[in-house]
């Protein structure tokens, strides 16, 4: 299960579904491949052996005995008996095949929503849902190459499903609202750091169809990739909240503002990097059409998401998409990345900036 067994490289663009026939054909060449249960755990640990991942507990010795797809083993030096993924990323999995299947897929760039898994695997949902959380949990943690950091605001569009993190009777967005006002200082430091991370501004700033005038002119040329309240427009343009407000519904209706919960504002994201006019920090046009690209994989895989859970979507997308992935194989990254407990996954909530996948060009 090298990176480079792409056997199908049918992996559909990040604006088409994962077909049916696609998938039932993975599906059978993968059972042919293991059959088993036996052949999917000997799958896992010929991994982990080549790697020398699998050691005794007690004594750190390498060498470990054990039957062919045995779960329990035991120790060449001190005899002891192991249980074999004990301590290990396949912690206390009920059963290997649908982790393998899961890890297989995303070798292929096959990526697909937890609950086409559930039915694909036959596993519960619950479980489907939790193979998703750990293995994207393995896959940020390989988002060191290929990425840019930007506002997580240029996902609200598609924040609608609600998560432990969504106050009680609140819109999911308003997850996002919460979290930028406990840490307004942050940002303040975020936004100068743009300054320094951002690509520099195109030289020409680029003719726009956008014939805007007066306030509304003024308040176009304010918005950004950062949320911005009403009440900080009215500062920033000396105008009452309410002529703001008709503005802004008059920049909506034309497409290039977008209102988050809470009165604030942020421009539109097929709008942003185009528009600039180099007063403050965009993002590049092409950072700006990755950001496109991944709110449609996100719509169309996965439909809506939880703020919360954000960075495991982008990291799926950085997954499929991305060139340079993990070293040798996703499945000995898993190895690698040891255990996950639930209160990991529990406790994992997508910080305000995050890291994209650069260039979609594969
Ligand atoms: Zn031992």
């Amino acid at each position: 299960m090298s990176d480079d067994s792409n056997i199908f490289d049918s992996s559909p663009a990040p604006e088409q579904p994962v077909s049916e026939e696609l998938l039932e054909s993975l599906l059978q060449r993968f059972n042919a491949l293991f059959p088993t249960e036996k052949d999917c755990l000997e799958e896992l640990y010929r991994k982990a052996d080549a790697e020398k991942i699998l050691r005794c507990r007690y004594c750190s010795n390498r060498g470990v005995e054990k039957e062919y797809g045995a779960r329990v083993g035991s120790c060449k030096r001190c005899k002891k008996r192991i249980w074999l993924t004990g301590g290990t990323f396949f912690n206390h999995i009920r059963a290997a095949k649908p982790w393998l299947l899961a890890i297989w897929l995303i070798e292929q760039r096959i990526i697909i929503s937890s609950s086409r898994f559930h039915r694909l695997a036959g596993v519960a949902q619950s479980s489907a849902h939790n193979i998703f959380k750990k293995i994207t949990t393995v896959s940020q943690s390989h988002m060191q190459e290929n990425t840019v950091e930007v506002s997580s605001a240029l996902f609200s569009l598609i924040f609608c499903k609600r998560s432990r993190e969504t106050q009680a009777r609140k819109h999911p967005l308003s997850e996002q609202e919460e979290m930028e006002k406990q840490s307004d200082s942050e940002i303040l430091l975020e936004t100068v750091s743009d300054c320094y991370t951002l690509e520099p501004q195109p030289e020409t700033t680029t003719t726009t169809d956008m014939n805007f005038e007066g306030l509304e002119k003024e308040i176009y040329d304010q918005l950004s990739t950062e949320p911005i309240h009403v009440d900080t427009l009215s500062h920033k343009t000396g105008m009452p909240a309410n002529k703001i407000s008709v503005a802004l519904t008059m920049l909506e209706l034309a497409g290039v503002a977008i209102r988050l919960a809470g009165d604030r504002y942020i421009k539109r994201i097929a709008e942003l990097g185009k528009t600039n006019n180099g007063s403050y920090p965009a993002v590049s046009d092409e950072t700006a059409n990755t950001v496109d690209s991944i709110v449609s994989f996100i719509r169309n895989r996965f439909h809506g998401i939880s703020r919360k859970c954000l960075q495991n979507y982008l990291a799926v997308y950085w997954s499929a998409f991305s060139k340079i992935r993990w070293q040798h194989s996703f499945l000995e990254a898993c190895w690698y990345f040891g255990p996950i407990s639930p209160q990991q996954i529990f406790a994992s909530i997508t910080p305000l900036r995050v890291q994209i996948l650069h260039s979609n060009k594969r």
